[in-house]
């Protein structure tokens, strides 16, 4: 490898906000946070859930329910 151009590597801890699990991956970062990940993505456990972070189905249905009141 040619010195001084490459990025320290790390054996970055990455914690899921979905599922709360951490496990380490190789990367230039030595810590990520990730939304969701391989254990609680719905492609991989089989079961239809809806991923949500950031409180967007919870906005919607709100939005719903006062559309239906009007
Ligand atoms: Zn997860």
């Amino acid at each position: 490898m040619k010195p001084d151009i490459h990025p320290a590597y790390h054996q970055a801890s990455v914690t899921c906000a979905s599922c709360h699990t951490t496990f380490t991956v190789g990367s230039t970062s030595p810590s990520l946070r990730v939304d969701v990940c391989s254990n609680c993505h719905p492609f991989y456990t089989g079961k239809h859930t809806i991923v949500d972070t950031a409180g967007q189905v919870e906005r919607f249905q709100k939005r719903l329910e006062r559309a239906a009141r009007l």
